[in-house]
């Protein structure tokens, strides 16, 4: 029982420095400047810093989820939401002839920000297999 306790607050200290530390939950709390291109309670989608394509945006669920390893039954709705956020996206920022929507997940996929997010890229014609 004393391990078990030991176990949770460990995680539980983990999952509060996560939030606080997290780029991508600062950006969401807008305490780090984005060119945010649509908000929502739940979803948030700025323009990439170095974008790889003409129009290249995060959809980033608010709430954190570290990667897509992470996702439990509970994100369903809000990965369901992210999705069509960047299908809507697509169409509005007029990408809509040809995109892409990427999910890299762990460091092997390239993942750098452990914030779960969705790239959308579209603007020029895109290579495959990505590299
Ligand atoms: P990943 O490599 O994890 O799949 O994607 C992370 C993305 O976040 C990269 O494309 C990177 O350019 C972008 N990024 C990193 N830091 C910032 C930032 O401070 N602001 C914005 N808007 N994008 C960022
Ligand atoms: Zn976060």
């Amino acid at each position: 029982m004393k391990k078990e306790l030991c176990r949770m607050t460990r995680n539980n200290l983990r999952e509060v420095g996560d939030l606080n530390d997290c780029l991508f939950c600062k950006i969401a709390r807008k305490e780090i400047p984005a060119d945010i291109v649509y908000e929502d309670d739940d979803v948030l989608a700025f323009r990439d810093i170095r974008p790889q394509a003409p129009v290249h945006v995060l959809v980033i669920p608010k709430r954190h989820i570290a990667s897509l390893a992470d996702l439990t039954q509970e994100d369903k709705d809000v990965m369901g939401h992210v999705t069509l956020v960047a299908s809507r996206l697509a169409r509005d920022l007029g990408v809509s002839e040809g995109y892409r929507v990427v999910i890299n997940c762990g460091k092997d996929a390239g993942q750098s920000v452990f914030h779960i997010h969705m790239h959308l890229l579209g603007g020029r014609s895109l290579g495959w297999p990505p590299g």
